[in-house]
């Protein structure tokens, strides 16, 4: 265990007064921006004035979740300002600065200053940020984290094993930047099945939550396997946005990152 479950999770990051949560995943494609998206929403349910940092170079896709793809920020004083979604959340995105369908081909120091701007946007009342960064655990996350000070990480994985030997990767990152880890989020856990109604688990099941126990960090709870939550993300609908099952998933969530 890296014992940082013991260091107390700051509410505010000294230079903003803003909550900065950092959410990570060692690998891609385990739903990294959809927790993302989702927990904003969630939070902004709660009462929250949130916003999603989306600096996810690789696949920046919150403009997608949040039904914005189209959207072209406004800029003040040389800065951006958020586009407002239709869910309360408020999003800057690596995304709104490229032409749509161009790779980010930006490299060291001005890839940097890129997210810098995204994190330096009229960000206003927003008192909550949930930041996307990119997956794994390479230099662009460790400066991120480095430069930008989170308050606290959340690390999302699959309950697969290969994907939680890369989630102890991303873990140790933020524990050698003394960024504490608020907790283990695992998502795409247990599927009902729509026409029996049964219950399987494509990734194997348990094994995050036993990992998080194992490594001494909270486990945050479980985001079911979902044609919904697919759908809903597709049609830029957080389903978190939503009074379904899925939702109340999210909520719950949200609830223990807010302790
Ligand atoms: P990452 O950010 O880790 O690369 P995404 O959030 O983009 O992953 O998710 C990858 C794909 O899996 C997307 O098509 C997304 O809609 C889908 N997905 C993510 N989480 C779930 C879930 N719990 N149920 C169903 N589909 C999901």
């Amino acid at each position: 265990a890296f014992g940082i479950a013991e260091v107390r999770v700051a509410r505010t990051t000294a230079r903003t007064g803003r909550r900065l949560i950092a959410v990570a995943s060692g690998k891609g494609g385990v739903g990294k921006s959809t927790v993302s998206a989702n927990l904003a929403v969630s939070l902004a349910r709660g009462g929250r004035r949130t916003g999603v940092v989306d600096a996810d170079i690789a696949g920046p896709s919150q403009p997608t979740l949040f039904g914005v793809a189209e959207a072209r920020p406004d800029a003040r004083d040389n800065r951006m300002v958020p586009v407002a979604t239709a869910a309360g959340v408020s999003i800057t995105s690596v995304g709104m600065l490229v032409p749509p369908g161009k790779a980010v081909a930006w490299r060291g120091p001005m890839l940097g200053n890129a997210l810098g701007q995204l994190l330096d946007a009229h960000w206003g009342d927003t008192d909550t940020l949930i930041l996307d960064l990119p997956p794994g655990t390479g230099d662009v996350q460790l400066t991120m984290i480095q430069k930008h000070r989170p308050a606290g990480a959340v690390i999302v994985s699959t309950p697969q094993d290969l994907a939680l030997i890369d989630a102890r990767r991303a873990i140790d990152l933020f524990a050698q930047a003394e960024v504490p880890i608020i907790g283990l989020v695992e998502n795409m856990a247990g599927y009902a099945c729509p026409h029996c109604g049964g219950v399987s688990d494509p990734f194997g099941a348990g094994g995050a939550e036993e990992a998080a126990a194992g490594l001494g960090i909270p486990f945050l709870g479980r985001i079911p396997l979902s044609i919904a939550i697919r759908k809903a993300s597709d049609a830029g609908t957080p389903p978190a946005a939503g009074n379904g099952p899925d939702g109340a998933a999210f909520d719950a969530v949200a609830a223990r990152v807010e302790d």
